[in-house]
């Protein structure tokens, strides 16, 4: 714990933005394989759907199918159904989103996602919000195997956010336990936002900061 930020990156599901709902991906996921002709059983269609690199990669090759093909394709999938959410308002900004406009204004401090969801999606919340101009850099993960390696928990796009700030030492705001293991991993202070859907949730790891909502981010950097 310290005093001063240079600047706060956030996770976007659950902290920005409303979680999908669950059966939004799982209908996504189900077109997925009917495009490709696959009747997949339930242990393969968990996998697709929580998204595990190595398992996907042999259901697709056992039924003839390039794995980057198929795992691009449920990413384009996945994200087509986020952008019809976000657009119909069942996937909205949570109602304290303003916050973010005072971490900016009041405290001068430059503002980032990083994502597990898809790349495509992060760039739909930006522009069906019109926050283009709210974050300086934004990631989710690439519409590869290799992108969802690199997800958190792993640093791999905290880094890149830093790098594209030009900082090294930043909040990092989210909601789950792979957000906190995240931002240790980057040697980031974390903010859990315990949010209804986490009202009783364990996390791995203690956080830097347990806060409500995102108001509570501009008591953090005081
Ligand atoms: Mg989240």
């Amino acid at each position: 714990m310290q005093d001063g930020y240079d600047a706060v990156v956030f996770d976007n599901d659950g902290v920005l933005t409303h979680p999908t709902r669950d059966e939004v991906v799982r209908e996504a996921v189900a077109e997925t394989f009917a495009e490709f002709d696959i009747d997949a059983d339930d242990e393969a269609f968990e996998h697709a759907y929580a998204a595990n690199p190595d398992p996907v990669a042999s259901l697709a090759s056992d039924h003839g199918v390039d794995p980057e093909r198929f795992w691009a394709r449920r990413e384009r999938n996945v994200a087509a159904a986020q952008r019809a959410e976000l657009e119909s308002g069942a996937k909205p900004l949570y109602d304290d989103f303003d916050a973010l406009h005072a971490l900016r204004r009041d405290h001068d401090l430059p503002l980032g996602v990083v994502s597990n969801n898809q790349h495509e999606t992060v760039e739909h919340v930006v522009d069906v919000f019109d926050l283009d101009g709210v974050f300086q850099t934004a990631y989710g993960r690439d519409p590869t195997l290799d992108g969802l390696r690199r997800k958190k928990p792993e640093p791999h796009y905290i880094e890149r956010a830093l790098a594209d700030l030009g900082v090294s030492d930043a909040l990092y705001v989210g909601d789950s336990g792979v957000d906190v293991l995240a931002a240790d991993a980057a040697g980031l202070d974390s903010a859990f936002v315990r949010r209804p859907h986490r009202e009783r949730y364990d996390l791995p790891t203690a956080p830097t900061y347990e806060i409500d909502g995102l108001t509570d981010l501009l008591d953090v950097v005081a």
